[in-house]
């Protein structure tokens, strides 16, 4: 971390772009600090000179308006803001991402309402189970409905992970099982303080993809299980079963092909803590014990001697919503073939008829605000004299409050190799509380871009801070994991916490108050005290970051350690034997 001790003190003032300036300041004493919108490059001064503070608040004025109804995929929110991202794409002169040359990807997706029936079988022992309260599940098969009557076995974490030498299946034929799993990560006790983790696996107390429920279930679909069930514990999984059931009992959506039904086992879900328990106990086993039992290496999948009998059936229809993908080609014959994805979601929570008073989700933030980044750094892109060597692709991204299905659909169906892409920078919920010495790196220590972001943020004296709570897994929970999850290199930012002139309580203050209460609220609105000093130095920072993976000599690449960098290696293998 290079984070500059010096104070920042500044007051509004005109931007003196591409000028190292060091200027003293009103204040308490004479320190000085670099010019706020310095770029690293000075080619860079006019892209930064079009990243515009009025911009930023007029697309997001525009995408939060009350006509586009919370941008729900497939409403006239849908419309408005497919319309209005193209047509901003085409005033820039950029040309359609996708291959035959548009700026529409279709995306073709399942809306499922489960109605499930369960129950273990232990000998002549039955044990009932209620859904939703003991239980949630569905199936993701475009089946009316399905039946699955099958072995149980504990698998302990579920997880398969080469870097931390741990294999929890140890090659058990799972084919056509019901799988029982624990959630989180591994929680190994670190061997010279019991108290805490062991910070040398699974990232101690931090979460790794390891832990999020969509890896276990996929694991389980690979090995070809029937079914698979996460025992839910408030602590590890970080939320109560109240949240599974919201989650999970009512209408849900799904991308729609072949190869992601072929993904998934027949019926996935989650199991209350206290069913399960009395489940293992009637088998003769304790929960307590075997988890003990899965903290260990020499871990091995326990058959329980039951089997599960589970019928969903599904009220399901098709939905089709759309990613809006630009692409600025690179200015090099060979380069341009080589590419940098900006990603943004667009979509958000659309309207709650039945509520009273404010119905509708405006999603001014979240994520009308990193639309607006995507759209100001292809403007600033497209204001440079000369071109980029490599490509950039600007995809705005739909179905992420539904799932990411926008983004995996976008990395299942890439309109380039996913091998040819160097990078992904996913811009969310820009910050509205004025300027920052610093950016959160969310996902810190993953990957060499966060060096590439120190570089350019350097040049106006700011610097990284880490994500100061791993543990809650955010890095995971946005569109760039399933560019992540294909190997490809990501960075992923959040606001920084000190600001300019504010004391150092001020920015974790402002990030709470707007989890809070505005957080997927109808309040999440723009705001007339808005101050976007700090969005557009961050915005600017972003097309700094991307200008130099663009032009640069090498490819930004996993940290030792990082769980996506065996899929980015074999990756890279294949495309030098292309
Ligand atoms: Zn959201």
């Amino acid at each position: 971390m290079s984070r500059r001790r010096t104070p920042l003190r500044m007051t509004v003032r005109p931007m003196l772009v591409g000028a190292a300036l060091l200027v003293g300041c009103a204040g308490d004493n004479s320190s000085v600090f670099a010019d706020p919108h310095t770029p690293s490059d000075p080619v860079l001064g006019v892209a930064y000179d079009a990243i515009t503070a009025d911009d930023l608040l007029r697309h997001v004025q525009v995408l939060s308006a009350d006509s586009l109804e919370g941008r729900a995929p497939t409403t006239i929110g849908e419309e408005k803001t497919v319309r209005y991202l193209e047509s901003q794409f085409r005033a820039m002169g950029l040309s359609g991402g996708m291959p035959d040359g548009s700026f529409v990807q279709y995306v073709t997706m399942r809306a499922y309402t489960p109605h499930p029936e369960a129950s273990f079988h232990i000998g002549s022992r039955q044990l009932p189970l209620a859904f939703p309260n003991d239980y949630v599940v569905v199936s993701r098969q475009g089946q009316p409905t399905v039946d699955v009557d099958a072995e149980m076995v504990f698998v302990g974490y579920g997880v398969e992970a080469p870097e931390y030498g741990w294999d929890d299946f140890k090659n058990v034929d799972l084919s056509g099982k019901v799988v029982l799993m624990l959630i989180n990560d591994p929680a190994i006790p670190d061997p010279r303080d019991s108290t805490k983790l062991d910070s040398t696996m699974f990232r101690g107390n931090a979460m790794t993809y390891y832990g999020r429920w969509t890896y276990k279930i996929e694991t389980a679909a690979a090995r070809g299980a029937a079914a698979a069930l996460i025992i839910h514990e408030t602590g590890p999984a970080g939320y109560p079963f109240s949240v599974a059931i919201n989650g999970w009992s009512r209408e849900s959506f799904d991308i729609d092909t072949p190869e992601q039904r072929a993904a998934r086992v027949i019926v996935e879900g989650w199991l209350r803590q206290g069913p399960a328990e009395e489940l293992l106990s009637a088998a003769g086993l304790n929960f307590a014990a075997l988890k003990a039992a899965a903290r260990q290496k020499d871990f091995k999948p326990v058959p329980l001697g039951a089997r599960a009998r589970i019928r969903v059936r599904s009220e399901s229809y098709p939905v089709q919503s759309r990613n809006v993908v630009a692409m600025l080609p690179g200015s090099d014959s060979l380069l341009r073939k080589e590419y940098l994805i900006y990603t943004a979601h667009w979509d958000h929570l659309g309207r709650d008829t039945s509520a009273t008073g404010d119905q509708i989700f405006n999603g001014a933030r979240d994520n009308a605000s990193g639309v607006s980044q995507l759209l100001s750094i292809a403007k600033g892109f497209t204001a440079l004299p000369n071109r980029p060597k490599r490509s950039v692709i600007f995809a705005a991204l739909t179905g992420e409050e539904k799932g990411m299905l926008g983004a995996r659909y976008f990395a299942a169906q890439p309109p380039v190799p996913l091998s040819d892409v160097l990078a992904g920078i996913n811009l969310v919920r820009f910050n509205t509380w004025g300027r920052t010495k610093d950016l959160m790196v969310i996902g810190h220590g993953s990957t060499t871009l966060e060096d590439v972001l120190n570089d350019a943020l350097a040049a106006s004296g700011r610097g990284i801070v880490p994500d100061p709570e791993p543990e809650k897994g955010f890095f995971y929970r946005s569109s760039h994991v399933e560019l992540a999850r294909r190997g490809v290199p990501v960075l992923y930012t959040h606001h920084g916490l000190q600001f300019v002139d504010r004391d150092s309580a001020f920015g974790r203050q402002k990030r709470d108050e707007y989890t809070s209460r505005d957080f997927h609220q109808p309040s999440d609105e723009v705001r007339p005290d808005w101050d976007l000093a700090g969005a557009v130095a961050d915005t600017r920072v972003m097309l700094d970051v991307g200008y130099r993976i663009l032009m640069g000599s090498s490819w930004p690449t996993w940290k030792p350690g990082s769980e996506f960098k065996a899929q980015r290696d074999a990756s890279l293998r294949a495309r030098g034997s292309r």
